[in-house]
């Protein structure tokens, strides 16, 4: 049975007569368009179409079935997200965030074909969770394909691949500062054949929504390690386990993410089988490391077609004849017109930057491109925000209402400068590793002056300042 609202392909509808020249495919920048295989160009142009005519147009309906009141909003699951997951599977558009060097699991991309897509996919609030690309399953999905047993990736990930659950990625506490994982303090001992975990967690993305149903969990196995990285465990807990509470969910600038949300979570005396540990004791930040390489830039993908969604609204207002400030349109106000080009500017910049970041991954792994996506990790947010804030500046009142998504878009972008760690961490380490070339460069400055020095006598040159004067008032002749 196809889907019920099932739209036609449209030509036309690609508002502003969308042609050869302007899909998708066709805008791939020039210094990626050679590692993009001609499957992934097509993809992505279905991509493309499914999110502008399908996907958009679903986010205010998929809003208003999640309903009122905090016990509906957390219980429901709308009915056209299961409809727009049928007919992104007819369309092909499934799993493609799993990349084809490391997974056989995947849809056979490349992470930058991938990056490429989700671009669109970070246009729509329902397009990721569509396309079974949505956060936090896809960095779940990874660990479970990269270190999971055949047990556990039997149990989690073949539903998790089919869309049939979700899951969520516990490391979060509210007593400690988190961004150090090292302070990480849920407690975790072994008790016979079973793991006891007692604690809490928060910011646990997913789990307000009943689909949720494994956590993979950071907890302190070994505080007496003298090894600090060795301290921790990253171990499976099913969110039906008796002792598991979710206490609150957390709002995000008042929004509360709902059916998914932010969870507080309280575990009282949680007892799990000593199978549901991934990789083994005290490897905890092995797993946290390895997820967070490709995740961290899947949000910086998306983030950048926010940014584009943003600017197409800008320009819509910048257009619209209904709104003429002072007898002007908005665009012809020159302030304006220089906000769009800066933003212009700026999102292209920063696509470049994600994209470079994707093509070191897939050059060989995270690790490698550890610069690569700490820069993007940065820069794109900071775009995104800046994109949304002229935006919304030219939208007046209507810019933080409900009326246009810009003030959500806001709230999810200033997140990003948070979520897997604070634009501080990454700032400090990408400073201290371009640091370590400090004595580097003040030597080759010195070796440079000493060659031109001798070049200078070579030519049977003085050196002498270029502006040198040496002029004495008292000796001058006027
Ligand atoms: C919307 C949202 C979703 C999230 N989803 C998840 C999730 O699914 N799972 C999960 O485990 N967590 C999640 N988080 C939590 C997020 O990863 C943490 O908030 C983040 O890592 C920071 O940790 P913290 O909140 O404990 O802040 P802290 O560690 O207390 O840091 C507070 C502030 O201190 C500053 N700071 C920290 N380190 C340094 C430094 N070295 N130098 C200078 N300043 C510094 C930064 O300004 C930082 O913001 C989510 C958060 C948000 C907002």
């Amino acid at each position: 049975m196809s889907v019920p609202y099932k739209i036609e392909a449209s030509e036309e509808l690609l508002v502003g007569g969308q042609n050869e020249q302007t899909r998708a495919s066709a805008k791939v920048p020039i210094i990626a368009r050679q590692f993009v295989s001609e499957r992934a160009l097509k993809t992505l142009d279905i991509v493309e179409k499914f999110v502008e005519e399908e996907c958009i147009p679903a986010d205010p309906i998929y809003a208003q079935q999640i309903g009122e009141g905090i016990a509906n909003r957390f219980s429901a699951h709308p009915q056209i997200i299961e409809d727009l997951k049928k007919r992104a599977r007819e369309l092909g558009l499934w799993n493609m965030f799993l990349p084809k060097n490391h997974f056989k699991e995947g849809a056979g991309f490349s992470n930058l074909e991938y990056g490429l897509m989700a671009e669109y996919l970070g246009k729509s609030h329902i397009a990721s969770e569509a396309t079974n690309c949505a956060a936090p399953d896809t960095g779940n999905m990874e660990v479970f394909a990269k270190y999971g047993t055949q047990e556990q990736k039997d149990k989690w990930l073949k539903p998790l691949l089919a869309g049939e659950i979700r899951s969520a990625f516990l490391m979060t506490e509210p007593d400690v500062a988190s961004s150090d994982a090292t302070n990480i303090s849920l407690k975790m001992h072994r008790d016979g054949d079973h793991y006891v975990l007692n604690g809490s967690k928060w910011w646990s993305s997913g789990a307000g929504d009943p689909r949720c149903k494994i956590y993979i969990t950071m907890a302190k196995s070994d505080p007496d390690n003298s090894n600090v990285y060795r301290q921790q465990s990253v171990v499976l807990v099913p969110a039906e386990t008796p002792g598991v509470t979710i206490k609150r969910m957390l709002s995000v600038f008042g929004f509360d993410d709902a059916p998914h949300g932010h969870g507080h979570i309280t575990f009282d005396n949680v007892r799990v089988p000593v199978s549901n540990i991934i990789l083994g004791e005290g490897r905890g930040f092995e797993v946290i490391q390895g997820r967070l390489g490709p995740g961290r830039i899947h949000h910086a993908m998306r983030s950048i077609g926010s940014a584009e969604k943003a600017l197409e609204y800008f320009l819509a207002r910048a257009n619209d004849p209904r709104k003429k400030p002072f007898g002007k349109f908005l665009h012809e106000h020159g302030v304006m017109l220089e906000r769009v080009a800066r933003s212009r500017i700026e999102i292209d910049a920063a696509r470049l930057l994600v994209l470079n970041a994707a093509m070191m991954i897939d050059s060989k792994d995270a690790k490698f491109a550890l610069k690569e996506i700490a820069e993007a990790k940065v820069l794109v947010p900071d775009t995104l925000l800046k994109v949304l804030d002229r935006a919304i500046q030219a939208y007046g009142g209507a810019g933080v209402s409900q009326d246009t998504p810009l003030a959500n878009m806001w709230a999810h972008g200033r997140t990003m400068r948070i979520v897997d760690g604070p634009d501080e961490v990454h700032l400090i380490q990408l400073g201290r590793n371009e640091n370590k070339k400090g004595k580097f460069f003040l030597d080759k400055i010195e070796w440079q002056k000493k060659k031109s020095e001798e070049m200078a006598k070579s030519y049977g040159i003085e050196k002498r300042d270029i502006l040198q004067l040496d002029r004495q008032h008292s000796k001058a002749k006027l």
